[in-house]
């Protein structure tokens, strides 16, 4: 699933990757009335900035608890969290009360912990063709850290904690620049996530 390519968000104006754990897509649902946030993609540090990222977690965890309602939770260090997955979707949703989301597939707890890939382009797009000159780079195969890329694009303030590369992933048809980060999970959250998946996987 590739995000909406090119998309920027509606609060500052600037390109939204599509990173869980750094991006959303505000639906209106979400919004409490008079927050002054438009429905679209934002950067979640965006939200943070209006004073609005614990109303919104809080509208989007309301919704959860009623569509998946499987879930685990715990507090650590005074943050309140839970844990939703659905089965039919193999998606984890984590919401913590200090208003970070993140929503992420059960196949990258289960293999890597905590860490990510997400496609962000497909080659031959303008959005891709600005992520490659971002980047320093058009070869295929070439692991860019995605801090310089956030940099060159201007974005690096709104993605403070991402640690993870970007590169151009060739592979039969597909042709595509392919993030890897890593997810800003808790150890607690982690093995609380292996516990709910499946057995089996
Ligand atoms: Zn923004």
């Amino acid at each position: 699933m590739i995000h909406d390519a090119g998309s920027r968000c509606t609060l500052c104006d600037r390109l939204v990757l599509g990173l869980a754990g750094h991006d959303w897509t505000a639906l209106p649902w979400m919004i409490a009335a008079g927050s002054g946030v438009p429905p679209g993609p934002c950067h979640v540090r965006c939200l943070e900035e209006l004073g609005c990222g614990w109303a919104w977690a809080g509208a989007v965890e309301n919704y959860h608890r009623i569509r998946w309602p499987f879930w685990l939770g715990g507090v650590e260090g005074g943050v309140r969290w839970r844990l939703h997955g659905s089965r039919s979707a193999r998606r984890f949703h984590l919401w913590r009360s200090d208003g970070l989301l993140i929503s992420f597939p059960y196949a990258s707890t289960a293999a890597h912990p905590g860490r990510i890939r997400t496609e962000l382009a497909e080659v031959g797009t303008a959005h891709a063709a600005a992520l490659l000159t971002a980047m320093g780079t058009d070869e295929p195969a070439i692991a860019v850290p995605l801090t310089s890329m956030t940099t060159a694009l201007g974005v690096a303030d709104r993605y403070p904690r991402v640690a993870g590369t970007v590169t151009r992933d060739r592979a039969g048809a597909a042709d595509l620049v392919t993030a890897r980060h890593r997810l800003t999970l808790t150890p607690a959250v982690v093995r609380t996530a292996r516990r709910m998946l499946p057995s089996g996987g």
